[in-house]
């Protein structure tokens, strides 16, 4: 790994500088990427960022689409390329392509299963979120912090730390996040934005999860196909807190969530408490991520099948999930 005061000096050295992230954006990858770029730019630095995805509606309240370009990469354009918040080539989707063979590639990330696809790589796997690895390029590069930015690396910590309470959440988080309230971060705008901007449709989401979830064991669980969605007249970000909602209880260790974003297509997103790492199921299903937030895309012919699939994951590995060191 390499040391933040090296990338800074290569990025200080670069004029024109294309920005990543990973596929199905949350809060975090665009935080850190957007913070990044405005920090860039007050460097006087070129800076593109590059993103196939649409932003969901509490994103379009917090970034700007049109800052993003959807095209297609041209490799000669740039000095140096930066991704943020992705362990790996996979994870970059039709963007993989530039960090291939590409020794002008930097990662920035708080994965601790980062795989280190660029030729230069800063992996702060202690940090809950990649908006806080990013605050201290920010300082490196001895940009002063504005609301702007604080605001946008402010949305990825509070998300990525689920509003602090994720077991991520270390001293660090909050003086970060305190640093970023001095710098006028909006921190209520952001609440507001990500927590309470739901659509009234969105209700008959929570009544489906409530209607269908699953308990076995200690975890809980649910899943939703694109039959179902379509008939309630939603999307995949709908049922984004799925997971999330369902580890609220006393009883329950883990839970996931299983959406049916394109068919035999299964997004699945785990949480897990403290003791408990949901990390090793997501990797053993071609995924990755965190010990208590984790994912993985799932292909099966039906929604029971990838159900099935996860339940037996974790059956076959409920020894391997119980940790004491978290
Ligand atoms: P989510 O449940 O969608 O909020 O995702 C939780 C965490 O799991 C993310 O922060 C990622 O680190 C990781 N993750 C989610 N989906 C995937 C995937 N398909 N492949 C690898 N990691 C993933
Ligand atoms: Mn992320
Ligand atoms: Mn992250």
């Amino acid at each position: 790994m390499n040391k933040i005061k090296d990338i800074a000096k290569i990025i200080k050295k670069s004029k024109s500088i294309a920005l990543f992230t990973h596929i199905s954006p949350d809060c975090d990858a665009l935080g850190s990427t957007f913070g990044l770029s405005l920090a860039l730019k007050k460097l006087g630095k070129n800076v593109k960022i590059f993103m196939k995805d649409d932003f969901t509606a509490s994103q379009h309240l917090l970034f700007d689409e049109n800052e993003v370009c959807k095209g297609e990469c041209n490799i000669n354009d740039f000095d140096i390329f930066i991704c943020c918040d992705a362990s790996s080539i996979n994870r970059l989707g039709e963007y993989g392509y530039v960090f291939e063979n590409n020794d002008k590639t930097i990662v920035i990330d708080h994965h601790v299963c980062n795989k280190m696809m660029a030729k230069y790589n800063y992996i702060e796997s202690e940090s809950s979120s990649c908006c806080e690895v990013v605050f201290k390029f920010i300082n490196a590069l001895k940009v002063k912090l504005d609301s702007e930015i604080a605001t946008k690396l402010y949305a990825g910590l509070s998300t990525d730390t689920s509003s602090f309470i994720n077991s991520n959440t270390n001293a660090n988080s909050f003086l970060v996040a305190t640093k970023l309230c001095l710098a006028n971060a909006k921190t209520q705008f952001v609440n507001q934005a990500i927590y309470q901007s739901k659509s009234l449709n969105s209700v008959v989401f929570k009544k489906y999860l409530l209607d269908n979830f699953k308990i076995d064991g200690e975890c809980a669980y649910v899943g939703i196909d694109q039959q179902t969605l379509e008939q309630l007249n939603g999307k995949k970000n709908d049922c984004s807190g799925y997971s999330k909602a369902l580890i609220n209880y006393k009883e329950i260790n883990y839970s996931f969530s299983l959406i049916e974003e394109e068919p035999n297509k299964f997004s699945l997103s785990m949480r897990s408490k403290i003791g408990f790492n949901i990390r090793i199921i997501a990797e053993k299903l071609g995924g990755g991520g965190h010990v208590c937030a984790a994912g993985a895309t799932i292909t099966a012919n039906n929604l029971n099948e990838a159900i099935n699939l996860v339940l037996s994951t974790i059956n076959e590995n409920k020894e391997r999930i119980k940790t004491e060191k978290i």
